[in-house]
């Protein structure tokens, strides 16, 4: 499977914002966007007027990096979004956030979308009791989430159910932390993804 290899806080200062990929590191002082906002390998802040075009690219660019989705992965959601009935810009958005390395990543049993989705597809978890190894596997409302009983005592596991408390858990999402089970109360709507993104560049930027 393709992925991103570079550093990924280079991404966050590329996108002009902070994307939340390095885990506990984003919360803290240490981040490099915090430190270092500017574009990455130029001195100073060069950050000129975008075109419409530069506009509706980087908006796409800033939500793919965030979900941590490749160019053909990213482009194949989109197209799923335009089948669906209703507005593209906010099908798309839904569609990620039902993938269930998302889900995984928002109970906060990994620090970061990239580890979450290494646990999912290692087969550390159960949908509704059945083991699913695959990020993409799209949830349903009511459906629950849960670690697998061997997978329990991995550290970083801990670490970040200990995190999630400072990060807040979303509101159509429901964690029992001693069952190590997620449930998903409600399918989420465009207000649970967060008012930062303009979804209708990513359309306008796949329509051309
Ligand atoms: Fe982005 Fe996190 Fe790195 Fe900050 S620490 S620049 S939010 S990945």
């Amino acid at each position: 499977m393709a992925r991103y290899t570079a550093a990924v806080c280079r991404i966050c200062r590329r996108e002009n914002t902070k994307l939340f990929l390095k885990g506990d590191r984003c919360l803290a002082s240490k981040c490099a966007y915090e430190r270092r906002p500017s574009l990455p390998g130029q001195t100073g802040s060069r950050r000129g007027k975008l075109s419409e075009y530069g506009l509706q690219l980087r908006e796409k660019q800033k939500v793919k990096r965030s979900y941590g989705l490749m160019e053909k992965q990213f482009r194949s959601t989109f197209e799923r979004a335009e089948r669906q009935k209703g507005i593209t810009g906010v099908n798309l958005l839904l569609l990620l956030e039902r993938r269930l390395d998302n889900i995984v990543y928002r109970l906060g049993f990994a620090s970061s979308r990239s580890q979450a989705r290494q646990l999912v597809c290692h087969g550390h978890f159960l949908v509704n009791g059945r083991k699913v190894d695959i990020p993409s596997y799209l949830i349903e409302g009511g459906d629950s989430v849960t670690l697998r009983e061997k997978s329990r005592k991995i550290a970083f596991v801990q670490d970040a159910l200990d995190t999630v408390v400072r990060r807040g858990l979303p509101n159509w999402l429901d964690l029992d932390r001693g069952a190590f089970t997620g449930k998903v109360k409600d399918l989420p709507t465009r207000e649970d993804v967060g008012g930062t993104i303009t979804e209708q560049l990513i359309v306008e930027f796949y329509s051309k």
